[in-house]
């Protein structure tokens, strides 16, 4: 390995304005796709490649290949019909086809010449007599210098308004040049490395993903399976699990309190509940009271399906902390939820005489100062809140745990934040997810958390029957509602919309609701929607919780967490319209008693065979971490963490997918790398993340 980090990475620091043909306007385009040196631009690789080294004889072109042609120009001819264009026939020794092109000028016209030969590349369609070719690239051949072919396939990149094909080939060429002449792209994948995987080396594996060989498979390359892909892919991975695992190494290196056993608090809890833990339970408390009694932060995830029973499992960290003497925060995503946990956590420790308290941006003026004063005082041992918890002007006297539930809407960055909050120590961090996150996407999403999951649910629960029914039967679902509304059940109507208009899908739920109302007189129907005053949103739940309603009509504010064990029946309409992670999630809301219960998957017709598929899933199965596995394969990483966590972790050639076997690997070479190799493991960051993600700055 070269370790004279001096004089290496030349090409890291050489600027792609002094390449030929980047003036200031392509510099800014460049940019914006994060490219800036010439090492940039080497990592921008191909998405596609085509076969342009062999002229292929017309009479063997078949509708939908690319193809590159040579033939003689028959003649021309301009079309008037709706549009406008230029038909040119040309011939060969086996066939003929016709070139089209829509814009076209009259010197154009001219130089394509009765007679002569041209080359054409292009895709080969169907056309009205013959097959066509529309606006090819296209040359015309002197007779006397026959033209070349292409010696490399030729490849496609990913590309931004303005940037041409052209201009990738002639950038990426010169780029190429620089490298071979002098060959300073620093190997960052130290020799023992490259040698267990075999890897290809850096300037091998460049030139064979810029410009591969003519014998390579085009169908392995673009799937990723080329072996100098799979080096690239590695390295990429890496990067990222390096600038994760980074942090945590960053994180672990502050002091935290560690906090002692409380066996007679927790006997006491526990004697108070009216229920056992699960095995799943208890083992993740132990995991995190293995975490609690060490001097450097806890930053573990807590991950288990829709009801699996999180929040006790939150309470017990809560309780450890607090019988330790430390304050804890927990944040919750939304307000309602805040306030069922504050309920929970009240019931459960203020028999121990441990104070709770409640804080939302809602609070002001007097309330809201005197709140503040008895938690700088260290009155106030646990409280439960939205983002409000953490604003600037919130002081806490000792915090020790911060417990942040439905971790998906909250993204790296805001979980580091949260040490200003402690004053001299790190508070331990404690992360729930909403839905299960496939176990591969937790380990490159989440390299910076251990992880414990709840994998079983309490007992006695019943599985929820799903059906789907198009909504031409919405009647005789309405129907259905009654019924179980007068045997004295509760249910949800859930309407959705499309997630940005969150104006709309209130709308579409007060319809709903003046609709249902019409047709049930003899049900007691309430609205929540996330365009309500907090106090009323919060006093309508409270009535479904009490009984006092039987139906409650809502957007998809109720997602997440609401808990009523008598609510039996949901009526999801539109569910195409959602991801399988969220539906899960909102059907979880139903099948926490012991009723039996069913969720109605009410679509919109027709559904595309990708939403067949996907409905049919949330049928088949009530195992949450499955669900997550599909809809993983199904919309993709995005889907399944939240837009801002997947903004952080945006994978450039790697995929999430066919590329997890790496996963081990990636993870022990990381330590490795971290360990042994500080300066290349920043500099790959640097390479494959560039600006995205802080690195060593914790
Ligand atoms: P989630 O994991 O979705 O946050 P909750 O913590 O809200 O689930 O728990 C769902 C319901 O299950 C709650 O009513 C809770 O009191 C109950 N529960 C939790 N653990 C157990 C258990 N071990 N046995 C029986 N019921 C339990
Ligand atoms: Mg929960």
């Amino acid at each position: 390995m070269n370790r004279s980090m001096s004089k290496v990475d030349c090409l890291e620091q050489y600027p792609v304005t002094r390449l030929k043909g980047v003036g200031p306007k392509a510099a800014e385009r460049l940019l914006k796709l994060g490219i800036s040196s010439v090492q940039d631009l080497l990592f921008h690789l191909p998405i596609r490649y085509q076969d342009r080294t062999r002229i292929i004889p017309l009479g063997s072109l078949k509708p939908g290949q690319h193809a590159v042609v040579e033939a003689q120009i028959q003649g021309t001819e301009i079309r008037f019909g709706k549009r406008r264009s230029l038909l040119v026939h040309i011939m060969d020794d086996t066939g003929s086809l016709t070139l089209r092109f829509f814009h076209f000028s009259a010197a154009q016209k001219n130089s394509l010449q009765q007679g002569r030969l041209i080359r054409c590349f292009a895709e080969a369609r169907r056309g009205q007599q013959s097959l066509e070719m529309v606006h090819p690239e296209y040359q015309i051949i002197d007779e006397n210098q026959p033209l070349p072919v292409e010696q490399t396939l030729t490849p496609i990149y990913p590309t931004t308004e303005g940037m041409h094909q052209l201009t990738w080939r002639s950038l990426t060429d010169h780029a190429l040049s620089l490298l071979t002449a002098d060959g300073q792209l620093t190997e960052l994948l130290p020799e023992a490395i490259r040698s267990e995987f075999a890897f290809t080396d850096l300037k091998t594996a460049m030139q064979q993903l810029h410009r591969p060989a003519i014998s390579t498979d085009i169908l392995k390359l673009e799937e990723g399976d080329d072996p100098a892909r799979q080096r690239l892919v590695f390295e990429e991975m890496l990067a990222h699990q390096i600038s994760l695992r980074n942090l945590r190494h960053q994180h672990r290196r502050h002091d935290a309190p560690a906090l002692p056993d409380a066996p007679q608090l927790t006997s006491r809890f526990m004697a108070n509940l009216s229920f056992q833990l699960t095995n799943a339970q208890q083992r993740t408390v132990d995991e995190i009271y293995q975490d609690m009694q060490l001097a450097q932060p806890m930053m573990r995830l807590v991950q288990g399906d829709v009801g699996s029973g999180k929040t006790v499992v939150a309470a017990l960290a809560a309780l450890r902390a607090i019988a330790a003497g430390y304050q804890v925060a927990m944040m919750a995503p939304t307000e309602l939820l805040a306030e069922q946990h504050r309920n929970n956590f009240s019931q459960w420790l203020e028999p121990l005489g441990i104070k709770t308290a409640w804080l939302t941006g809602r609070l002001k003026g007097k309330a809201r100062k005197l709140l503040h004063e008895a938690l700088s005082a260290g009155e106030i041992q646990l409280l439960i809140g939205t983002h409000a918890l953490f604003q600037d002007d919130v002081q806490y006297h000792n915090l020790g745990l911060v417990i942040i539930d439905e971790q998906h809407r909250f993204g790296v960055h805001q979980r580091l934040a949260l040490k200003e909050k402690g004053h001299h120590v790190m508070p331990h961090q404690l992360v729930m997810t909403a839905t299960p996150i496939p176990r591969t996407l937790a380990m490159t999403a989440f390299a910076d958390l251990d992880i414990s999951v709840i994998d079983e649910l309490p007992p006695g629960r019943k599985p929820i029957t799903t059906v789907v029914i198009a909504d031409s039967r919405r009647e005789q679902v309405i129907e259905r509602v009654r019924e179980s509304c007068l045997q004295g059940r509760q249910a949800y109507w859930v309407c959705t919309l499309i997630e940005e208009s969150e104006a709309l899908q209130c709308q579409a739920a007060e319809d709903a609701a003046a609709d249902l109302r019409e047709r049930l007189t003899d049900v007691r129907i309430g609205l929540v929607h996330g365009r309500l005053p907090a106090v009323e949103k919060e006093q309508i739940m409270q009535q479904f919780k009490q009984g006092d309603l039987d139906l409650l009509v809502a957007t998809t504010v109720i997602e997440v967490g609401v808990d009523v064990p008598n609510a039996s029946l949901m009526i999801i309409e539109n569910p195409e319209r959602l991801g399988l992670s969220q539906l899960h999630q909102l059907r979880g809301r139903v099948g926490r008693g012991s009723l039996e219960s069913h969720c109605l998957l009410l679509y919109h017709p027709p559904l595309s065979q990708n939403g067949q598929e996907r409905l049919s899933v949330m049928r088949q199965t009530n195992d949450g971490f499955v669900i997550a596995q599909k809809d993983l394969e199904l919309r993709g990483p995005g889907e399944v963490l939240g837009t801002r966590q997947t903004g952080e972790m945006q994978l450039r050639i790697a995929d999430m997918l066919n590329d997890q076997h790496w996963l081990p690997a990636v993870q022990r070479v990381a330590e490795t790398m971290l360990v042994d190799y500080p300066q290349e493991s920043a500099a790959l960051v640097r390479r494959w993340i560039g600006q995205r993600v802080h690195y060593g700055n914790v």
